[in-house]
């Protein structure tokens, strides 16, 4: 006979996970708390929720479990702290993925009585992700999917929140996605990339043109967003995207979860070490760096011409061989 676990901190209810770092199993209630409790704490320590009222925020609502749970937790806490929120789902066009996606938004948003507005990615930028992916897959080129996907969608996000004259874009990014974007930083050598997302828990930056970002999540380990998740009894999309696998951060993913296996809390380690190590040279590194503006779009740029222009140009290029599917 399977033996059941109580929870460590009501002692009364079932326990729904073990977490292993806090040596803690925790009942749905309780589980629901602490991530709550982590939530406020992203939001006291960058000294984001003093400043919340009366704001205005876009919240990155993708349909997947974080961004759900974001949205949810951010709701919630919009009565109190008096400020309005919209969800934007960036529609990147991969077929039933984002068509399944869209409607758990839409479906979302109805319930919690949240205003949303849906950006299509090939409105917007003449094109969409699948229609990128082919391009780059015939001209053999080695740039992966989420590199365009992700800085379009990054791009269409502050392009709105600039078009709403929002104060913050939300967005659900957990403790093991900032990891695993630090880990990538390192391998890559990207020494800016790790000194801009050192303060990323809320950094407000004054780059002009640029809206601020927050990460309720930041603290928060992706199982237990996951099990918020499902015993919130959120709707779910049964497919995944058919690039992710293509994606260096899943690799890095698989091998920061055998670390956390063998070594529990070692998560969150990397995330100190990120903050620590990205502080300390921030301003050395940063200061070098001349922010400026898009010579083609006007957005904030490090280069005379930002990424996702570039990109845009790079895939004009390389489609003239190919009939000119993309010729915006
Ligand atoms: Fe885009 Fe990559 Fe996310 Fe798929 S996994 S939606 S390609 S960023
Ligand atoms: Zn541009």
């Amino acid at each position: 006979m399977i033996e059941m676990v109580l929870c460590d901190l009501c002692k009364k209810r079932k326990a729904v996970i073990k977490i292993r770092y806090a040596g803690l199993n925790l009942c749905k209630e309780c589980l629901s708390k602490f991530v709550e409790q982590k939530v406020m704490l992203s939001l006291k320590r960058t000294g984001v929720l003093g400043k919340l009222s009366g704001k205005y925020l876009i919240i990155a609502l993708s349909g997947g479990k974080d961004s759900i749970n974001a949205t949810y937790i951010m709701h919630k806490l919009s009565q109190e702290y008096d400020f309005k929120m919209k969800a934007v789902f960036v529609d990147e066009g991969i077929g039933e993925y984002s068509k399944q996606r869209r409607a758990i938004v839409m479906d979302l948003c109805k319930k919690l009585g949240i205003e949303y507005r849906i950006v299509s990615m090939k409105e917007e930028m003449g094109i969409s992700t699948p229609e990128a992916v082919s391009i780059l897959v015939k001209s053999r080129s080695s740039i992966k999917p989420c590199s365009v996907c992700g800085v379009f969608r990054r791009y269409l996000l502050n392009k709105v929140a600039l078009d709403e004259n929002a104060d913050y874009v939300v967005t659900g990014h957990n403790l093991d996605d900032e990891v695993q974007t630090f880990i990538m930083s390192l391998i890559r050598g990207d020494i800016r990339s790790i000194a801009r997302e050192a303060c990323s828990l809320g950094y407000e930056n004054d780059v002009p043109k640029l809206v601020s970002r927050i990460k309720p999540l930041y603290l928060v380990y992706e199982r237990e967003s996951l099990v918020y998740f499902i015993t919130h009894g959120f709707k779910r999309i049964s497919l995944s995207c058919p690039y992710a696998r293509f994606s260096m951060r899943y690799v890095i993913r698989e091998m920061i979860n055998d670390l956390e296996y063998r070594r529990p809390g070692m998560k969150y380690r990397i995330l100190a070490l990120k903050e620590r190590l990205g502080k300390s040279i921030r301003e050395t590194v940063l200061s070098s760096v001349e922010m400026r503006h898009c010579k083609i779009c006007g957005m904030p740029s490090s280069r005379d011409i930002c990424r996702a222009c570039e990109l845009k140009e790079l895939l004009v290029k390389l489609s003239q061989n190919y009939k000119g599917i993309y010729t915006k």
